[in-house]
């Protein structure tokens, strides 16, 4: 099968290699169609996502991507809100859950973020008044709102969660946000199976930090859903450990949460957890469930063996750390 490997900056090539290397010894069947993008593909071919990129993703539908610097300043829009937009990956999908010999504050954390990929403040509708006042749109729409409420209750009763929880702030922005809720009221009504539960985002990220436990499946709109999801990225390990998803009708691309890393890229100090996760949840939809399996475990082997990266308070070097996880395959 071929499966598109878009390779970014930073830390992206290093940890590509790692993945590729661990998929690779798995025996997993994947031709990858690899597509550089990110600043220095900027420079040569004046963009930092070309067309063959997405060309190449429209093609194989499927995507494993590291992350990718959008040069500053330089005029480009953001590489990532661009592959969501003209993939239409309405759904950014954030599995959390505790992983093994990993010390976090809480034990059991188990939450799946659902957050709206397409609109809200992330239109990039702005404007500036004058040089001491811009502005910023906040556009939610019924489609869009109910669309993603859709794909977090199929989600829930495919994976055998118990409860959505919509996470808005309509006390306060009671057009925009109270349009978010209503959606999700109103599809909650078809899946009576999944208990359906609201909060208000202030509410919701100081219970997170004090009773993450309570937590299932959260649905949120875009803004929130980046910020929700870095804090309980936080509750996990971090960043280096925080796997991703951005899926729509048609391409799915899985991703890791964090960024490029610019401050410990090439030092081979990198954690590739977050980017394997990713991987993982990419083969169980590709349907190659048992290669997902194996290579989970091999992962979770390694890491109750104490054998971890240095962002996790380990000493191993990411050559390392990839070489062990392939000898527990
Ligand atoms: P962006 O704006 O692209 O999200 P950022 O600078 O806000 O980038 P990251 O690049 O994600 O955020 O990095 C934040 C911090 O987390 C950095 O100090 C980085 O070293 C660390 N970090 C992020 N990802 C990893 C990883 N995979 N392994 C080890 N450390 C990481």
């Amino acid at each position: 099968m071929k499966i598109t490997l878009i390779k970014g900056d930073g830390i992206g090539p290093e940890i590509a290699d790692s993945v590729t290397e661990i998929l690779y010894a798995a025996g997993v069947d994947i031709q990858w169609d690899v597509q550089t993008a990110g600043a220095e593909v900027a420079e040569s071919e004046g963009s930092p996502l070309p067309q063959r990129v997405l060309d190449s993703v429209k093609q194989n539908k499927v995507a494993l991507k590291t992350p990718v610097t959008t040069p500053i300043g330089k005029g480009f829009r953001s590489v990532n809100v661009q592959l969501r937009k003209e993939l239409d990956l309405y759904a950014n999908l954030r599995p959390c859950y505790n992983l093994p010999n990993i010390k976090t504050r809480y034990d059991n954390v188990d939450i799946v973020v659902v957050r709206e990929n397409t609109e809200d403040l992330y239109a990039g509708i702005e404007r500036k008044i004058d040089s001491d006042c811009a502005e910023s749109i906040k556009r939610i729409t019924r489609n869009a709102s109910e669309r993603i409420a859709e794909f977090a209750f199929d989600y829930a009763e495919k994976n055998n969660r118990k409860e959505v929880c919509v996470v808005t702030k309509a006390n306060i922005c009671k057009l925009s946000d109270g349009l978010f809720l209503e959606s999700a009221r109103n599809i909650s009504k078809k899946h009576t199976g999944i208990n359906f539960r609201e909060i208000l985002v202030d509410n919701c990220c100081m219970q997170l930090v004090q009773n993450p436990n309570q937590f299932d499946v959260l649905l949120l709109p875009n803004l929130y859903g980046d910020i929700v999801s870095d804090l309980c990225a936080g509750l996990i390990g971090g960043l280096g450990v925080a796997q991703g998803a951005n899926i729509g009708e048609n391409f799915a691309v899985f991703e890791p949460v964090h960024g490029s890393a610019p401050d410990i890229a090439g030092q081979n100090k990198a954690n590739s957890t977050a980017l394997l996760l990713s991987a993982v949840e990419m083969l169980n939809y590709i349907n190659m469930p048992e290669s997902a399996k194996r290579i989970k475990k091999a992962l979770f082997d390694t890491l109750n063996s104490g054998i971890k990266t240095y962002d996790i308070g380990g000493n191993y070097l990411l050559t390392d750390y990839t070489k062990e996880i392939i000898a527990r395959l």
